[in-house]
């Protein structure tokens, strides 16, 4: 019964020592891959953040140092007027439009008097001098008679602006209105051009800035300008003065990692912020690029691994078709079980070839004493019929002799049963001398003997024969005396082409020398 090796249903050593190389290795690379992704996660956000925050910092220490300049640009002008000029309409225009013209902070300056009205602007273009302020939040502003800075509005030009303001006294102390400088916000102004400069990094990170009261006063989309930010709670932090970093979200409900910084001056505030959509991005961009640098390594070692499984499993399935091959009979030639370098299969090598060694000598043993007579070391009769019956196969021609002892049983009973063993064993020694290399000597039973002459015919069988009697009877046997064997010749294919007929024939020409005195050779009948 032969083992089906393949088409069992069970795992095969390979594919698990594969599959188990091939699981650790993808376990190993996806903790590696993790592991690195939430360390690179960290220290980016991080490292975002830092710069953040000192982007901000820096950002509001150059809108704090630019606000002071405006705010003493303004300061400067009401002085200059109060120094050295009238109210006279063209003096006042004309300072001012150098002012404006020079160092280019404001979008324009303004002289609105005390009771609100615009007595001069520059550039004069504008075209709203003489008219009054009628908006509530400057009112409130220049009712103070100190310094301002107001909160996005729509201007009288129909523009969303902002404007600061410096009182403008004369001489002997009496309030004259306000110096004022505007900033539109939704066109080139000095904020633009200062942080705007600045435009977006590789990872979209951007500036906004927001006035005391949180509403938007740059921002890079031009559209939100004006809008109340507050729900963000960074500008709110903002707004009471604070400064830091962290995560947030903003009013849009979109996430960032951000820095503000508070602008100390105006009381406005600076936010540097970065999506974090950017930062994701830019990891799935690492971590893809990882998957590309680790796949090559990968595969190779689950082919090195497959390769090494399939040596490994080479020798236990040789062995196991050696040994099917052993259990079905056939004959194994022991040095195809050669050594392995791997321990455990070189040592089920060495056990296998020991115990089939021993089985085949076992074996060899059990085969020859099946076919062997112990007494005598002859082939017994079991082996006669195999040759008998092979031999009639072949078809080649062969005489048969058969050989009994002349009153055999008178020596037993004279020298007892041990001496006639003696003298079977003598005969047995007499006749394999008296044969030829390829003739084969039987003890078929008791006192009885037979010889196989492959190719031989009656005639020289008959030689043969008569040499064997003769010697025989001419030989002292162990007991003393000779003894006389009788003899029966039949020819195959002369006189039968059957084995057992042809024994029969060369028996009863035995049966017929006994018949004639004995110690004589018959050749049976044609
Ligand atoms: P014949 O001339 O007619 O052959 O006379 P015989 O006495 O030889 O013939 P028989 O068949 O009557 O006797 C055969 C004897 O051989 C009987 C038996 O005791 C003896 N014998 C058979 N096998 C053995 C054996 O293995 N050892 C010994 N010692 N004797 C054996
Ligand atoms: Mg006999
Ligand atoms: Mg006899």
């Amino acid at each position: 019964m032969r083992l089906k090796l393949e088409a069992n249903r069970k795992i095969k050593l390979s594919t698990l020592l594969t599959g188990l190389v091939a699981t650790s290795v993808l376990c190993t690379a996806l903790i590696l891959l993790l592991t690195s992704y939430t360390a690179e996660k960290q220290s980016l956000l991080n490292t975002t953040l830092t710069l953040n925050y000192s982007k901000a910092s820096k950002m509001s220490l150059t809108v704090d140092s630019l606000f002071k300049s405006m705010r003493a640009s303004l300061r400067s002008t009401a002085q200059f007027l109060e120094d050295n000029v009238s109210t006279d309409y063209s003096e006042v225009q004309s300072h001012l439009e150098i002012v404006n013209d020079m160092n280019r902070y404001f979008n324009s300056i303004l002289w609105i008097d005390e009771s609100g009205v615009i007595r001069n602007i520059a550039p004069d273009s504008i075209g709203i001098q003489g008219q009054t302020f009628t908006e509530k939040i400057l009112k409130e502003d220049m009712e103070a008679k100190k310094s301002f800075v107001s909160s996005p509005y729509i201007g009288p030009t129909g523009r969303l602006i902002i404007v600061i303001g410096e009182p403008y006294f004369t001489k002997d102390g009496a309030f004259r209105g306000y110096i004022v400088g505007t900033i539109y916000l939704r066109e080139e102004n000095i904020l633009n051009e200062i942080i705007g400069a600045h435009g977006t990094d590789e990872l979209n990170s951007y500036y906004f800035v927001v006035d005391r009261e949180g509403h938007l006063i740059y921002h890079p989309d031009k559209a939100r300008l004006g809008e109340d930010v507050t729900p963000n709670p960074f500008v709110r932090k903002l707004i009471s003065g604070q400064s830091g970093k962290g995560i947030v979200i903003n009013t849009r409900g979109k996430e960032f990692a951000a820095a503000y910084s508070y602008i100390t001056e105006p009381g406005w505030g600076i936010i540097q912020q970065t999506p974090t959509s950017s930062i994701k991005e830019r990891l799935k961009d690492s971590v893809q690029k990882q998957i590309v640098y680790m796949l090559p390594p990968f595969l190779l070692l689950l082919l090195l691994s497959m390769w090494l499984a399939q040596l490994l499993v080479r020798p236990f399935v040789s062995l196991a078709n050696i040994v099917n091959d052993f259990s079905e009979g056939k004959t194994i030639s022991l040095p195809s079980l050669k050594s392995h370098w791997n321990r455990e299969a070189d040592f089920l090598n060495q056990t296998v070839t020991l115990a089939i060694q021993t089985i085949q000598m076992n074996n060899n043993k059990l085969a020859h004493r099946a076919v062997t007579d112990p007494l005598t070391g002859l082939s017994n009769r079991r082996a006669l019929t195999e040759l008998m019956e092979d031999m009639a196969v072949e078809g080649k021609p062969y005489s048969l002799i058969v050989i009994d002892i002349d009153k055999f049983k008178g020596i037993n009973d004279t020298y007892g049963h041990q001496a006639g063993d003696e003298v079977l064993k003598h005969l047995a020694g007499a006749i394999s001398n008296s044969v030829r290399d390829g003739d084969s000597c039987f003890r078929y039973g008791g006192e009885e003997f037979v010889i196989l002459l492959p190719n031989t015919y009656e005639e020289d069988a008959f030689k043969m024969a008569e040499i064997l009697r003769e010697s025989t009877e001419n030989t002292i046997s162990p007991v003393g005396q000779a003894i006389t064997i009788s003899l029966g010749i039949a020819v195959y294919p002369t006189h039968s082409k059957s084995p057992d007929e042809l024994f029969r024939m060369a028996d009863k020409a035995l049966y017929q020398s006994k018949n004639d005195g004995r110690n004589r050779t018959t050749i049976a009948k044609s």
